[in-house]
């Protein structure tokens, strides 16, 4: 694949840097050659393995395309790719990471709890902001619903939104299990502020419709990781119901 380095240059630090670098190592060389062997076009080439960058082909390649065209639909970004985009996003340093963010937040909405996609780890700052970014989803959405909350669009409006909550619930705790697998260090602690200030005001909810403990039952039953169950544990053991 053969792509502008202005259009990598302009989008992502990593390949600005890398092509400084690339550029000056030939100005160099060009120097030694008693300016002989200059590129007769005048421009310069430099090339380098998508595998070392990512283990996904198909999702590098649409990152380019959204290099040229800036459509995010061009990503086509899926629950399965959605960390590994942000992650890639990241390692490129590319400039609009929030709408990076942004689609793979719309992407997680539709994941299947608690099967969370094996994905790279996100740094923790990134994953409390993909956090921020499906929670407040979830908040614009409900600013702008019907208010009966008795006929069936409510209903059904309340459901999802409901799937929405749990789905963003799993988030730290799915994160915590894969930077778990991958010995990277993480602060459960930490993380536990975080998460306490973004879902403030559904405490009550989650309590209410105890979403945690039926989705501690499924992961009982061998849906997903026991560092999973037990980093839910850790991270939401105030928001459980209690009887009293
Ligand atoms: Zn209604």
């Amino acid at each position: 694949m053969e792509v502008h380095s202005g259009v990598l240059k302009a989008s992502s630090k990593y390949f600005e840097s890398s092509a400084q670098f690339v550029e000056s190592q030939q100005q160099q060389q060009q120097q030694n050659n008693d300016l002989e062997s200059k590129a007769g076009d005048g421009t310069s080439r430099y090339t380098f393995s998508v595998g070392e960058i990512t283990r996904s082909d198909e999702c590098f390649q649409r990152l380019v395309l959204f290099f040229y065209t800036h459509q995010p639909e061009d990503l086509g970004c899926t629950v399965k790719t959605a960390l590994l985009y942000v992650a890639l996003a990241d390692f490129l340093q590319v400039s609009k990471i929030d709408i990076f963010i942004q689609v793979a937040a719309r992407a997680l909405k539709d994941a299947y709890v608690p099967k969370f996609p094996r994905s790279p780890v996100v740094s923790e700052p990134l994953m409390v902001r993909l956090l921020e970014q499906l929670v407040s989803d979830i908040q614009r959405a409900e600013s702008s619903k019907c208010a009966c909350e008795h006929c069936l669009e409510c209903k059904k409006y309340s459901e999802r939104q409901s799937q929405s909550i749990l789905q963003a619930l799993i988030l730290p705790a799915a994160w915590v299990s894969y930077a778990h697998m991958e010995r990277l260090s993480y602060d459960v602690l930490d993380l536990r502020v975080h998460v306490r200030r973004i879902f403030k005001g559904y405490v009550d909810r989650i309590r209410r419709e105890r979403m945690l403990e039926k989705n501690l039952l499924r992961l009982k039953r061998g849906e997903g990781p026991t560092t999973m169950r037990e980093a839910l544990q850790a991270l939401y053991a105030s928001y459980f119901y209690t009887e009293e």
